[in-house]
């Protein structure tokens, strides 16, 4: 046998083909993929052409000093005015850019026009408080319209921002802070999240407090949204609606170098310590307005986008902010949980705001798996015509229950394959191209260069599992870790020469298709097989019983190392029996084979995710080998492992 990296046991059958008249419609076409690779950088040189320079561009890439790339050689633009006054001159400043939806249920729309007002004020009001190109800006806000405006305000006068989760700790927020030294954090006293005002604005005065004399922060611009009681330092902190408001909507914006850094951000932390990802503008700008106009197939005229993430998650800076703005979009943007005040409130929204691209991430869709099919049916979806998936493969139970639930099986699902670092879509289907298969991101975008290799970083072929990796560089890719060129040749460039690795395991199927399989770290070995995370949690999850799984390899004294499971039982289910373990035990080895039979079985109320939603499997797999519980400051809810631990301890 050769040792290809990850064996490939799943072998899901159903495909959906693309429907006729969207595929008729769409925009884009088969044809792109080989206008693409005949030609790679006209390709790319053709789509920066969606952008306004300033000055235009004199080469499409130089790679004269790999890893280090740049885009664009020599072209300038202003980020901010690409995504909102190009839009207001061309005619378009009474569109809606921003539906935006609180959680106590107050809504707000802007328009393109009054969106660019806003930009220039808060632009203007940074620059008073002492803001200059290639500063560092914190932003730790709610989802609020004014964490839209301060990254544009931030973009349009070239300052780097770093946007930290709402939820995240004040140590959290401290170690960002510090890594990239922001003299300015823009936060708000708090925001709603499950029908309470949940503050904010403290733990920015104890990470400030924390860092001590060592505190790059000058200033705090604080958004009164909650209107809770805040500490109010008159030395450092502002009230936004005391200078933005009265800041001038006039704003002349300057053209930087299509490399000038636009932004660092931290990773999820799924696999360790978040690393500082640094974007620059102009390829980064060029592949997201590329991929949100092709992936989701955008119309302007029409399409109400809205994607469910977090700013604080490259997704939402991605496909909230650069983006839709880029392609002059009209999308959402809701403040609060989907179970506030209601388990229907995402589909209401839908309904109510008449959204027709949705993109959202496998966690959030088993969530709705597990509360059942009547909450989505009470409402009226009719008017979505393409959904997405990000974060994770999504397993093909929770695909086709998407598709039928939420799509009422007319919809194609995007399944976007992509990291804080590749900075926009990598691997994803055309919804008006490719049939489909649930489960699978299909296979690289026109013009993007992906590969599976095996050790040796040779090309698998196909029905054979190894490593992602990415052949060529991307205008969206990362530019280095902020501060840290070798840790960022070490991560990224050292595994395979002359290629990106991403760390995900994946496979070929029988016709080529990718799919992921989980990270690499995360692969389990048992008697030799190299076993997926993500085939184990998908034979899991389509018993009907379950509703998520997260399985890790724990050692074992014959095997090397067995798979140990943890799963949480649909609201439907059966009780958590020693009979009904052992069925799902048995389903396992039926559906994708005896060697990836778990071990133990272990049924739980929550699993450990990353405010991304990403399940923290090195946590579990400390749980599994009874080691003490690994820095988990990323964890979206801190008690889950407490939980979690403490049923491991009883008796089994
Ligand atoms: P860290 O790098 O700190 O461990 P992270 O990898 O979770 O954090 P992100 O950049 O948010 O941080 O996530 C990117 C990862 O998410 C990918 O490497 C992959 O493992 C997973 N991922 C994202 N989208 C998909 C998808 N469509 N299918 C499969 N996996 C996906
Ligand atoms: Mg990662």
């Amino acid at each position: 046998m050769t040792q290809t990296g990850i064996d490939n046991l799943a072998k899901e059958q159903r495909v959906f083909e693309p429907p006729a008249e969207l595929a008729a419609s769409a925009n884009v076409k088969a044809d792109e993929y080989d206008r693409a690779a005949a030609d790679r950088l006209a390709f790319w040189g053709e789509q920066a052409g969606r952008l306004t320079w300033d000055t235009p561009f004199t080469d499409v890439l130089d790679w004269t000093n790999p890893p280090f790339a740049k885009w664009f050689v020599g072209g300038k633009l202003n980020v901010a005015y690409n995504c909102v006054d190009r839009h207001v001159e061309n005619g378009l400043g009474d569109k809606v850019a921003i539906h935006f939806v609180g959680e106590p249920g107050d809504t707000r729309d802007l328009t393109y026009a009054q969106l660019k007002d806003e930009v220039c004020k808060a632009a203007n009001a940074i620059t008073e408080l002492g803001i200059e190109a290639g500063d560092r800006v914190a932003i730790y806000l709610p989802m609020i319209p004014e964490a839209v405006v301060a990254m544009l305000a931030c973009a349009r006068l070239g300052a780097v921002h770093t946007v930290v989760f709402g939820g995240f700790s004040s140590d959290a927020l401290a170690s960002r802070v510090e890594d990239c030294e922001a003299k300015l954090v823009i936060t708000a006293d708090g925001g709603y999240r499950r029908g309470v005002g949940s503050a904010l604005k403290p733990a920015v005065d104890e990470a400030i407090a924390k860092l001590g004399d060592a505190s790059p922060v000058e200033n705090v611009l604080v958004v009164r949204r909650t209107g809770q009681e805040v500490a109010f330092d008159q030395n450092i902190d502002v009230w936004w609606h005391e200078l933005v408001d009265e800041s001038s909507t006039e704003h002349e914006p300057e053209a930087f170098d299509a490399e000038h850094p636009l932004y660092v951000m931290y990773t999820s932390g799924t696999t360790g310590k978040p690393k500082g990802i640094l974007h620059t503008s102009g390829g980064y700008l060029t592949q997201c307005a590329y991929t949100f106009h092709a992936v989701f197939d955008h119309k302007p005229d029409t399409d109400v986008f809205w994607c469910t993430a977090d700013v604080g998650w490259v997704t939402g800076h991605s496909y909230i902010v650069y983006g839709p703005t880029a392609n002059a979009a009209t999308q959402v943007l809701y403040e609060g949980t989907p179970d506030s005040p209601h388990k229907g409130r995402w589909w209401e929204i839908i309904q109510d705001k008449k959204v027709t691209l949705f993109y959202t991430a496998p966690t959030a869709i088993r969530t709705f798996m597990k509360w059942g099919d009547d909450i989505p049916a009470e409402f009226d979806l009719s008017t979505l015509r393409i959904l997405g998936s990000v974060g994770e493969s999504i397993n093909p139970e929770a695909y086709v229950w998407y598709r039928k639930n939420i799509g009422g099986d007319r919809t194609p699902i995007v399944d976007t394959w992509w990291q804080t670092e590749t900075g926009a879509h990598m691997l994803s289907p055309l919804p008006g191209v490719t049939a489909a298969k649930p489960g699978s991101a299909m296979g690289p975008l026109p013009g993007i260069s992906a590969e599976v290799v095996d050790d040796a970083g040779h090309p698998v072929g196909n029905g054979e599992g190894g490593y992602l990796v990415l052949t060529e560089p991307w205008p969206a890719m990362l530019r280095t870790i902020w501060g840290d060129d070798q840790r960022f040749k070490d991560t990224y460039w050292a595994r395979f020469p002359n290629m990106y690795f991403a760390g995900d395991g994946a496979k070929k199927d029988e016709d080529g298709a990718i799919w992921l399989l989980g990270r690499v770290d995360d692969v389990m070995n048992v008697s030799g097989h190299r076993l997926s995370t993500t085939e184990i949690e998908s034979a899991l999850v389509s018993h009907p019983t379950v509703a998520e799984a997260a399985v890790v390899g724990a050692t074992d004294d014959t095997t090397g190392q067995a798979v140990v499971a943890f799963v949480i039982l649909r609201e439907s289910a059966a009780e958590s029996t020693d009979e009904h373990i052992a069925t799902l035990r048995n389903h396992v080895a039926k559906e994708i084979g005896p060697i990836a039979k778990p071990r133990s079985i272990m049924v739980v109320q929550e699993l450990p995710k990353t405010r991304s939603g990403k399940i923290m499997r090195r946590l579990l797999r400390d749980v599994a080998e009874n080691r003490e519980v690994g820095d988990a400051t990323t964890l979206a809810d801190s008690s889950v492992m407490d939980l979690i631990t403490a049923g491991m301890k009883k008796p089994a």
